[in-house]
């Protein structure tokens, strides 16, 4: 049944098409609900808010074997205290302050976005943003005032970071009664107030130059780098010498991934999540809880001492170059073809005209399988698991999660295109028949 009704209280004569559901909750444009619906949201929110205090009580522990029930503290104050919840939220705003601040970076529009049509614009300074807080991070140390001693913080910090995920969530439902009709997520405005609160009702809610979403992905990446430097400069006071080169090299290997990341950083504008998805609790927990889901190896490392012959390293470091080349040249060809399918570095790879007038890369990279630099991405993720050997499973955890969100990330771009390109997407897969992995899969 379709229904036309008024959403947004900041332009009153804006009216959008709705559809309801047999379930009585309403979506514009008649967009199904989607992850499950408002079960699936709880489900991710308990499952995944749960997995983050278990890896944290692993990591405070030091008990990593999977299947030892977590003993968690029963008083308050090892949950949460007051100078926790100052670090965090300094910390944050501290990010978006040098966001806004016209400090390095230029000023770069990220795509159209579907509603309006309209371009907005982001500051490209992560790079210069992380040198910031890397050196800020050496001067305090070298100062005295040790910075640590965060490492006996972590659940304090966690549970921060969820009040502060909570918060941001919460008010972010709210505003979205005062944005327009056509910054509103298709997906995150059914009725239903639980699950428009999880997917996030806006798509992308700024306040004046500051993008929200934008601010907390990077945040969580530089989090990360900052969680890792805390277990490299501990084992530096526990080992009164160098940390152990298994340590060193994971630190190094997610290092160069966030560099180039931020290097790159324009190409994080046109990703599926800046460009697609609502900012709600969902987004916001996979952004900011980074650092305290993917810094488990250095941890792992700083505890367990673990340490691997030089040659075996040596193979990790080979593998994870492996990967990084073909996450980089392929996200590259890709890139480099759609600003400017005749430029040299891609005009002599083959390529499939449709029927839209874009065309599809069949050589090169993508000539191999659907999404290469998805492969890319697990192999490096691997890579970071495997110096921490194969006593326990906690620290491939990570990689065992990418696998699954790039399978559903993949399924769902297949719908996506198939949408945009019709028939000539079925010819595209005949063509290339492999999604992620050559020959596999
Ligand atoms: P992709 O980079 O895979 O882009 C998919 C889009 O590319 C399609 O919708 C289509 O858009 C275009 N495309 C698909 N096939 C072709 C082709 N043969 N020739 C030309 N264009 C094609 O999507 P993502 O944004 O999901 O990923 C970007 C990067 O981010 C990846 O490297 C991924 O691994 C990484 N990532 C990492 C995560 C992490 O946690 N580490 C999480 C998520 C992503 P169109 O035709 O409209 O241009």
């Amino acid at each position: 049944m379709k229904i036309t009704f008024r959403q947004s209280r900041k332009d009153p004569q804006e009216t959008v098409e709705w559809s309801h559901n047999h379930d009585g909750t309403s979506n514009k444009n008649g967009d199904g609900v989607k992850n499950g619906g408002p079960l699936g949201a709880l489900f991710f929110t308990v499952f995944f808010t749960g997995y983050i205090y278990f890896v944290v009580e692993k990591c405070n522990s030091g008990q990593w074997n999977l299947f030892r029930w977590p003993q968690f503290p029963t008083l308050t104050e090892d949950y949460i205290d007051i100078e926790a919840v100052l670090i965090c939220l300094v910390w944050f705003m501290v990010q978006c302050i040098l966001y806004i601040l016209p400090i390095a970076g230029q000023i770069e529009k990220g795509l159209p976005l579907k509603e309006s049509g309209q371009s907005l614009q982001y500051r490209l300074n992560a790079l210069f943003v992380l040198m910031l807080n890397i050196s800020g991070f050496v001067f305090a140390e070298l100062l005295g005032f040790r910075v640590s001693t965060l490492s006996k913080k972590l659940l304090q910090l966690t549970t921060a970071g969820v009040i502060l995920i909570l918060f941001i969530s919460s008010m972010l439902y709210v505003k979205a009664y005062w944005v327009s009709n056509l910054n509103l997520n298709r997906h995150g405005n059914t009725g239903n107030v639980f699950y428009d609160w999880f997917q996030g009702r806006e798509l992308n809610p700024r306040w004046w130059f500051l993008d929200l979403k934008y601010v907390c992905f990077r945040s969580g990446i530089i989090g990360w780098v900052m969680l890792n430097l805390v277990n490299i400069v501990k084992a530096y006071e526990e080992g009164k010498g160098h940390p152990t080169y298994n340590l060193i090299l994971v630190f190094g290997m997610q290092l160069t991934y966030v560099v180039d990341c931020f290097w790159f950083e324009d190409a994080l504008l046109v990703s599926r999540d800046i460009v697609h998805e609502g900012l709600g609790y969902n987004l916001l927990v996979q952004f900011l809880m980074i650092p305290f889901c993917f810094a488990v190896q250095t941890r792992y490392l700083l505890q367990t001492k673990f340490i691997l012959p030089w040659y075996t390293l040596t193979g990790i470091f080979i593998l994870y170059f492996t990967g990084y080349i073909i996450y980089r040249d392929s996200n590259q060809q890709k890139n480099n073809f759609r600003k400017n399918p005749n430029s040299p570095s891609v005009s002599h790879l083959e390529s499939m005209p449709t029927a839209s007038g874009k065309s599809l890369l069949v050589g090169g990279w993508w000539g191999l399988c659907r999404h290469p630099n998805y492969l890319g991405d697990i192999i490096i993720s691997i890579s970071y698991a495997l110096p921490t050997g194969l006593n326990h499973f906690l620290p491939y955890m990570g990689s065992l999660f990418l696998i699954l969100l790039l399978i559903d990330r993949e399924s769902r771009d297949y719908a996506e295109c198939k949408r945009k390109y019709g028939s000539d997407w079925d010819r595209y897969c005949s063509r290339v028949k492999y999604r992620i992995i050559p020959y596999i899969y």
